[in-house]
């Protein structure tokens, strides 16, 4: 809570809404898991994984993300631990994907920062750190696999202080590392927790002590082991800030905890953490004002659309973050861009890997809505105030190419495809007003291997990415006198987005200058804004 806010009811107070970062392979599906495990949505590690193999077809894990090992889709977990309910959104691993988890990132209150104790600060965890920053989010560190041979202690941290300029303030320190390593003091309760290397579900256990001169500590530690930690401590504290609650929440300073995921090891630690400190579900951002979670009519902002989750229903989930009220199964809410009331009577909530009805949502929840593609990224739900959520960035495709059907009769089953993509925001699709076939605009190249496979497998149709005449494109709206004059001369650049927006294609920086010489009162825009 940041002491300029009000005391929030007890059922918002008690969410937790974050996403988990990390560089691939750093361990953010084994936390998951072991989240899930501990949040008693699942009975025994291993689960997530075995689930996504279970439910390949629902999109979620495609045959690439298995050959490749990444992770394509963004899912939302909802589950219990202690009085917190936290609500932990997935975001997809690699830097590709970067559109669908910078959106992301806009519905969560706090992220967890995953990093791997040999390894240190990866080009990934950077990228995204710095998207947590342009938000001031509060980050939380995990260091993992300390049960093998880790780097010096000091030297993560400096790296971490040094490489993503945030203070850095060690909530736990590992005693010994690799095959040496014994568990944790942690910092934060003057406790010590040791690593129960048998079983890799089980927590450790943890033994209350009064303090580094404890001669309990003796019976745990061996002598030389104890002098180290000791050493490191008191080098600690003169050298690191404390834990300092607000300066975390203002994203100035991350707690670090020590661990290893895969045996379950500062997992609770960390856990502990995000339901201590928090953040609390937050205001968030409207063109017009600021709505804060406390006030009582509900409302709600897309941040991700997701189709083809079930194969045999073509529907779409749309996942909306509630930023306001408590919302109830069956209630009309008002969708503000096409001014229709919208009876949701079956949002699902992601109760850990499975879909639920939700019977009801706080402001803070992530909710999904199925439905037939009324929902788009942007889009607003409300209690009838005309509302516009800001900071849901929308990019430019920087990379362009055409598409077509390996069969040419099935080029309409393929438009249809592709819409259904562009609406979801996993690419940018335009239709050429001259010729056939689509040009396809992303913002990194792999998103176009993704695509392919996606329309393979869920549209039963291979298709053919080729090199494309044109390089950059702009959206383009003014006065209709000035726009038809524009349409009629430059026939051979025009093609049209998934709405029937205009959109000039070219290959030359200079072609665009010249139309907005030559044409001053059209607006050309390399984004599009989501509504
Ligand atoms: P992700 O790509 O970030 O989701 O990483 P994963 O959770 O899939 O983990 C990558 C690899 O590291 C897997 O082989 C895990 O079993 C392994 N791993 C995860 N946590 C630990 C840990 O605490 N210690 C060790 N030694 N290996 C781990």
């Amino acid at each position: 809570m940041l002491d300029n806010r009000p005391t929030l009811p007890p059922e918002i107070a008690r969410r937790r809404t974050f996403a988990i970062i990390a560089h691939p392979d750093a361990g953010k599906t084994t936390l998951t898991e072991k989240f899930l495990l501990f949040g008693g949505a699942i009975q025994m590690a291993g689960q997530v994984r075995a689930k996504g193999e279970a439910r390949r077809t629902r999109s979620d894990f495609i045959k690439m993300e298995q050959d490749r090992g990444i992770s394509v889709s963004a899912s939302a977990m909802s589950f219990d631990y202690r009085e917190f309910r936290f609500n932990l959104v997935d975001t997809p691993g690699h830097s590709d994907f970067s559109e669908d988890t910078y959106r992301t990132l806009t519905a969560v209150d706090a992220a967890i920062m995953v990093i791997d104790g040999a390894k240190g600060v990866e080009s990934q965890t950077r990228k995204l750190f710095e998207v947590c920053r342009l938000r001031d989010l509060p980050i939380l560190t995990f260091c993992n696999k300390m049960d093998r041979e880790a780097r010096d202690t000091f030297e993560i941290i400096d790296e971490i202080q040094e490489n993503l300029a945030i203070d850095v303030a060690p909530a736990s320190w590992p005693i010994g590392s690799g095959r040496e390593f014994l568990g944790c003091y942690d910092i934060l309760n003057d406790r010590l927790e040791l690593m129960d290397r048998a079983d890799r579900n089980r927590v450790a256990e943890t033994i209350e002590i009064k303090g580094l001169d404890d001669p309990k500590l003796a019976q745990h530690v061996p002598a030389g082991m104890l002098a180290q930690l000791r050493e490191e401590l008191e080098m600690a504290r003169e050298l690191l800030p404390a834990f300092d609650r607000k300066a975390f929440l203002e994203g100035h300073m991350t707690p670090i905890w020590f661990g290893s995921a895969i045996n379950s090891f500062g997992v609770k630690e960390l856990m502990d953490g995000i339901g201590n400190y928090g953040p609390e579900p937050q205001p968030q951002p409207t063109a017009s004002r600021k709505v804060a979670p406390e006030e009582t009519p509900v409302t709600g902002v897309v941040f991700k659309v997701q189709a083809n989750m079930d194969p045999k229903h073509r529907d779409r989930v749309a996942f909306i973050r509630l930023a306001s009220g408590h919302f109830e199964r069956g209630m009309k809410l008002l969708h503000v861009r096409s001014k229709k009331p919208m009876a949701v009577s079956n949002p699902v909530l992601f109760l850990a890997a499975d879909r639920e009805l939700a019977e009801e949502a706080w402001a803070g929840d992530i909710i999904g809505i199925p439905n037939h593609g009324q929902l788009r990224i942007g889009d607003a739900l409300t209690e009838g105030e005309d509302l516009r959520f800001t900071g849901i960035p929308s990019f430019a495709p920087e990379l362009l190419r055409g598409v077509r059907a390996a069969d040419p009769m099935k080029a309409k089953h393929l438009e249809k495809a592709l819409m259904q993509f562009a609406e979801e925001g996993a690419a940018k699709v335009f239709k050429p007003m001259i010729g056939s076939g689509f040009i396809v605009g992303v913002v990194g190249a792999l998103q176009f291997d993704v695509l392919a496979s996606r329309i393979e497998q869920e549209y039963a149709l291979p298709v053919r990415f080729e090199a494309s005449q044109f390089t950059s494109a702009r959206w383009v709206a003014g006065p209709k006198a000035e726009m038809d004059k524009f349409l009629n001369v430059n026939k051979g650049h025009i093609a049209h987005d998934h709405d029937g927006d205009v959109v000039y294609l070219t290959r030359l920086q200079w072609d665009i200058d010249r139309i907005q010489r030559d044409y001053p009162e059209l607006k050309l825009t390399a984004t599009k804004e989501m509504l």
